[in-house]
Order: structure tokens, then C-alpha cells, then sequence
């Protein structure tokens, strides 16, 4: 069954024309990355797809577990159980970490019929992923990402994702930034949570290092706003070291 499904997306930024026609289709239980060069629109799809003001849909659709994505305000999408993961994770000063987790989750919760969970319900699972992903059990009560490092910050993102249980992780340069280390906790927790029959993830990376840790079942070659590639996990080894060549020109 499928997860996701964009059709011949356009879309556009400051009436700059980014996403020319995009074709993407994601079932459940399968990690989609892709790659491409500096502009490609990488950024903008992830953007686009969590419904990020200031980005124009001016063509075709995208399809989330059957629901019509882009009619969807960004909570309700986050609701429904897509999680954006982002380059540059947003801080939110005067909402602590816990308490913007908590509120989160328990949306997400509503929205499938579940009972909210409470404070005290809530710090125990929360602990228990920060433990997991070497986090100062400290940072939960700060503001979030306020003064985070890059590093925390990217461990910030996978704990949300481990508490939010999303269906569909679109993770946009998790791994940039990261040392050896924190590219190996990010990875397991990716694997951990996400690589599940009723769930997946798209992967945006600039790297092949990343696909070492999380194997992809389809990799994609994102240039000018357009898929002009697709493979499996061996795409992302032969661009490695071939470089985008003809494909970029
Ligand atoms: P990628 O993530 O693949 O590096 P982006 O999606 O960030 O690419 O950017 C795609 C293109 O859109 C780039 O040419 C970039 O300069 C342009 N772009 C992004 N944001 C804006 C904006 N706010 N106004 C105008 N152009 C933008
Ligand atoms: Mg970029
Ligand atoms: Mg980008």
C-alpha cells in the first residue's frame, strides 16, 4: 500500500518556479533517500510537503496514507503521523522540550482515538528515549533547540521522532554536522523506530556516508526540481564516485 504519493508536484517560492513536475511514490515499510546537488529543491520538497508558509503548490497532488496531503493544514499533517525532521531544526523559546513533545504526541494520539497521556506518563517514555540517545535528561526541561548544538539538536529531532512514532519521517540532512558518534546513535534510532512494515522514511542527504548506516530500499537523483533518476542502494555508491556528471547537465 502506499504511503506517499506525489504526482507531477510543481511548486514555487517567491514566484521562483523549484519543484518542475515531481513524481515520487513511497510504500509502507520502505526507505526512499534522496540525493542531488546544492538547489536542486531537496529542501523546498521537504519544505512543500510539511506545508511550510511562503511555498506554492501551483500544480498536481500529493497523496499521504490516501488523504490528500496538501489540503491539510501542517498540524493536521503532523496529526495524521508525518514527521519533518529539518536542516535547520527551528527553536522555540519560552515552550520547554517536554512540554512541546508532550503536546505533540498526545495530538497525535487524539487524532487515532487514543487517551492524552499524562505529565507524569509522559517524562517516562521521554527519559527513556533520551537515555537511549545520550541526552542530558536536563535538555528536556530547556526551551527547544535554544542553544542547542548542531549535535543536539539533531539528537533533539530523533527523540521527537522516537516519541512521536511518525508514519512517515521525511528527515532533510539529519546527518549533516555530525560526528562519528552521533551518526551512529541518529542511525540506530532511525532504524530503530522507523524501519517497521507500516512506516517510512524519506531520507534527504547529500551524503552516501549516512546510507552506509540506514540502507535505502530506493535512492532518487533530485536535479532542477525534477527525479531524473532512480536505483537502488547502489545508485548512491555509483554517484558517490562517479558524481552527478551527465545527470546535472
Ligand atoms: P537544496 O535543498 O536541494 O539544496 P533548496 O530547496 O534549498 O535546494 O533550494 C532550491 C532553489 O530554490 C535554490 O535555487 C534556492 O536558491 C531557491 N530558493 C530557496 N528558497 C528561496 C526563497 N525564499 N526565495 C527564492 N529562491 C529560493
Ligand atoms: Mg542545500
Ligand atoms: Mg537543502
Amino acid at each position: 500500500s502506499k504511503m506517499l504519493e506525489i504526482r507531477n508536484l510543481r511548486a514555487e517560492v517567491d514566484n521562483k518556479q523549484i519543484l518542475k513536475g515531481l513524481n515520487l511514490e513511497i510504500g509502507a515499510g520502505e526507505i526512499h533517500a534522496i540525493m542531488g546537488p546544492n538547489g536542486a529543491g531537496k529542501s523546498t520538497l521537504s519544505y512543500v510537503l510539511s506545508g511550510k508558509p511562503g511555498y506554492t503548490v501551483t500544480d498536481g497532488s500529493a497523496c499521504f496514507m490516501g488523504k490528500d496531503l496538501l489540503a491539510m493544514e501542517p498540524h493536521e499533517r503532523a496529526a495524521a503521523g508525518l514527521f519533518l525532521g529539518f536542516q535547520y531544526p527551528v527553536e522555540i523559546a519560552g515552550v520547554s522540550n517536554l512540554h512541546f513533545l508532550r503536546a505533540a504526541a498526545n495530538a497525535q494520539r487524539k487524532t487515532r482515538g487514543e487517551e492524552e497521556l499524562s505529565a507524569g506518563e509522559f517524562i517516562k517514555i521521554a527519559s527513556k528515549e533520551a537515555k537511549a540517545l545520550g541526552i542530558n535528561p536536563e535538555m528536556l526541561k530547556r526551551p527547544v533547540n535554544v542553544g542547542f548544538s548542531g549535535g543536539e539538536k539533531k539528537r533533539n529531532e530523533m527523540m521527537q521522532m522516537a516519541v512521536l512514532q511518525p508514519k512517515l519521517a521525511i528527515l532533510d540532512e539529519t546527518d549533516s554536522g555530525l560526528d562519528i558518534d552521533a551518526l551512529r546513535i541518529v542511525s540506530e534510532s532511525i532504524n530503530r523506530v522507523m524501519r517497521q512494515p507500516d512506516r517510512s522514511v524519506l531520507l534527504i542527504t547529500h551524503y552516501q556516508r549516512l546510507l552506509d548506516h540506514v540502507k535505502p530500499d530506493f535512492v532518487h537523483v533530485l536535479v532542477k526540481g525534477q527525479i531524473v533518476r532512480s536505483g537502488g542502494a547502489e545508485l548512491a555508491l555509483e554517484l558517490e564516485r562517479e558524481g552527478y556528471g551527465e545527470l546535472v547537465a
